[in-house]
């Protein structure tokens, strides 16, 4: 038992042992995937981020003007949709988006050099207008100032100071005049103060319109002045652009709430809102940037070199960071005033568009998947299936964004150590169910093994009881054969008594041995019947009367109750007087001092029984199961052991089911045994 359960120990341990190294295998093989998709990953962002980089430089080296290099931004941001948040950076800390700028666009021309003859007359206009509050006056005192006017700067302030002064004198239509002159100046490329005159003059417009309540006019004016910003915003250093901007979009606002805007008016503004919000938004960026990370990005780009491109993280506050990369642009394009270009990479994209397309062409395994973690664990992306909990193996990315992990995920959302706790746990159930099956293998065997024995104990020992009941009636035979031929006994009746025990043990050899023959026959399956219908009252009383003598001879006292009539059977008549023969001889051997036997026999409806009856030993319960085993043999507390082979009673139930009958027997332990055994009569069935 031990032999076999320790080798089966040392298995289940060698195999939890191996179950360890797997799980530890597959921690390397995992460890393996992540690092590769996580290269795969950074590669394939390094490689959009080079490509990007050379047509930055490509496309800028071209542009002579800062305009011109904001719509190639606006172009390149529409390219690459993975990256937003392009952002010029020149060498004082100017920045600059596509749309706006904050000191790389200022406005050309400063406050206008009025020409020496012609300050003359705007001074005496300034005091008609300020001092002497001569509007007319003044007003002649300007107009004479212009016809000597050469810059559009000089000829846009004089119309504006006209129509101001005409404002003042009420006449606003004449005012009105006046600034619409103005808007003839296209762009940003002339100012009044710092301030582009367009603003200017729509903005008077539009105040004018209001004095002379002509609200359709009014309105008109300010949709103008709100296109016009939007269309040419100037630098965010100059005049206010932020302020004209907000004010005028405000005012709008107001009038679409009151329901003053027509349908194609309403429509041109949603487009415009749209503009408006895009500006806010990279007008709010610049200062941000300007803010939190520009001196920062500044003192780095002096050690930066030209080919690299550096990553820089703000933490603005416990939930949020802000990412931003950037790169120094060639001497060739720092003729303007700019010397680097910052990005950003658009998480959204990335997350829902580019990564998921490089990792379809990983092959990964159809129960994993990919996770994307921020540097608080938090999922910003995970591959095909819904949110699981634990990780098999994580790496954090090295150079782009080294906040951000690549995690493998088992589908089933189990960890490494729950994936080998679960294949332990198998094996330790299919450990468990080899024991089970081996120990009751072992208890099979071993059961075998003692069934076995207690056969070959039987079997010797019925060799013995075979030979002692041999020799028993052999050495009778011999001793009296040999007295009488040695003619000592004289006395005839001794001489009869003599033969008749000679006689009488011969038989019982003959019975004994053709017990053994015939259950070597039966056992063999070579038993054959001689069956024919015969009288079996007639049958069992010859065998009785055989007997009879013998068995009275050792005291015994025998009834009969056998009817007078014949009971006729199918029957083999020496195998029925034998299996009776067996019944009687047991009742004989079995019986202690009340020596009384009861021969019956009783014809029932279908069959007749024949019991033989003795006030013996008796048999308890559990050997009552066994007796009729061949070999089996009953060791009862008989003061002398009788002799038998063990085979008579399998015998007799052989031969009584041969003749389709039964055998039962009842009996109680020192009280006697009662054994029954019914033949069907001839014609039942
Ligand atoms: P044997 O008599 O040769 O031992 P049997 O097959 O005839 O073999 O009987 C088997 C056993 O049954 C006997 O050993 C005996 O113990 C028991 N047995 C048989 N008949 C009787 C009986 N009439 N009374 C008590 N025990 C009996």
């Amino acid at each position: 038992m031990f032999l076999i359960l320790l080798p089966g120990a040392i298995i289940s341990y060698l195999s939890l042992k191996s179950i360890n190294e797997k799980a530890g295998n597959q921690r390397i093989k995992y460890q393996g995937t992540v690092n590769l998709v996580k290269d795969k990953l950074e590669s394939e962002l390094f490689h959009l981020e080079t490509n990007f980089r050379n047509s930055v430089i490509d496309s800028l080296l071209l542009e002579g003007d800062i305009e011109n290099i904001q719509s190639q931004l606006r172009r390149l941001e529409k390219k690459y949709p993975a990256i937003k948040n392009l952002l010029l950076i020149g060498n004082d800390g100017e920045l600059s988006t596509g749309l706006v700028s904050n000191g790389l666009n200022k406005l050309k021309n400063g406050e206008a050099d009025l020409g020496k003859y012609m300050d003359r007359y705007i001074s005496k206009a300034e005091d008609e207008e300020f001092i002497d509050r001569n509007f007319t006056g003044a007003i002649n005192s300007y107009r004479k100032a212009l016809k000597i006017a050469q810059t559009h700067q000089e000829i846009a302030m004089i119309h504006s100071r006209i129509g101001r002064t005409y404002y003042k004198l009420h006449l606003y239509e004449k005012g009105i005049s006046e600034y619409r002159k103005l808007i003839e100046f296209e762009g940003n490329s002339v100012t009044i103060g710092n301030v582009p005159v367009f603003a200017v003059a729509l903005h008077q417009i539009a105040e004018g319109y209001r004095q002379l309540n002509a609200f359709q006019e009014h309105k008109r004016a300010l949709l103008e002045l709100y296109k016009m910003l939007l269309k040419n915003p100037w630098d965010l250093q100059d005049g206010g652009y932020l302020y004209y901007l907000n004010l005028t979009s405000a005012v709008i606002r107001e009038m679409e709430t009151s329901n003053a805007l027509d349908s194609s008016e309403a429509s041109t503004i949603d487009e415009l809102r749209d503009l408006e919000s895009s500006l806010i938004a990279q007008s709010g960026y610049i200062l941000f940037i300007k803010e939190n990370m520009l001196g920062r990005i500044i003192s780095e780009l002096k050690q930066l070199t030209s080919s690299e491109i550096k990553h820089m993280t703000y933490s603005a506050g416990l939930d949020s960071t802000f990412e931003l990369e950037y790169f120094l642009l060639p001497p060739a394009i720092q003729q303007l005033p700019i010397i680097a270009l910052a990005f950003q990479f658009d998480k959204d994209y990335l997350m829902q568009v580019l990564f998921p397309k490089v990792l379809s062409q990983v092959e990964l395994g159809k129960d994993i998947t990919v996770g994307i973690l921020n540097e608080k664990d938090d999922l910003l992306y995970l591959q095909d299936i819904p949110e699981v909990s634990n990780y098999l193996v994580v790496e954090n990315f090295a150079q782009l964004y080294p906040r951000w992990k690549v995690a493998l995920y088992e589908r089933s959302g189990k960890s490494l150590e729950q994936l080998a706790g679960r294949e332990k746990h198998l094996y330790l159930g299919l450990f468990i169910a080899i024991l089970l099956v081996m120990v009751i293998g072992i208890s099979v065997l071993a059961r075998a093994i003692i069934h076995e024995s207690e056969i070959s104990r039987i079997k010797s020992e019925f060799v013995s009881n075979v030979t002692h009941e041999l020799k028993t009636p052999l050495s009778l035979i011999r001793m009296f054969g040999e007295t009488l031929d040695s003619g000592i006994v004289t006395d005839e009746n001794k001489r009869k008594e003599f033969y008749s025990i000679i006689r009488k043990e011969s038989e019982r050899l003959t019975h004994l041995i053709n017990n053994v023959l015939d259950f070597s026959k039966i056992d063999s399956g070579n038993k054959e019947y001689n069956f024919q219908e015969s009288d079996l009252t007639a049958t069992i009383r010859h065998s009785l009367e055989a007997y009879k003598f013998h068995i009275r001879d050792k005291g015994f006292e025998i009834e009969s109750k056998i009817p007078e009539e014949p009971v006729l059977a199918n029957i083999d008549i020496d195998a029925i007087s034998q299996a009776f023969l067996n019944l009687l001889s047991n009742a004989v051997k079995y019986s202690d001092n009340n020596k009384h036997i009861k021969v019956e026999i009783r014809q029932e409806s279908k069959s007749v029984a024949i019991s033989v009856q003795d006030q013996g030993v008796g048999i308890s319960k559990e050997e009552l199961k066994k007796i009729f085993n061949k070999f089996y043999r009953v060791s009862n507390n008989m003061a002398k052991q009788p002799g038998g082979s063990g085979l008579g009673l399998t015998l007799t139930k052989h031969i009584i089911e041969a003749h389709r009958g039964t055998i039962e027997v009842v009996s109680e332990v020192n009280k006697g045994s009662t054994f029954t055994i019914r033949i069907p009569l001839s014609g039942s069935s």
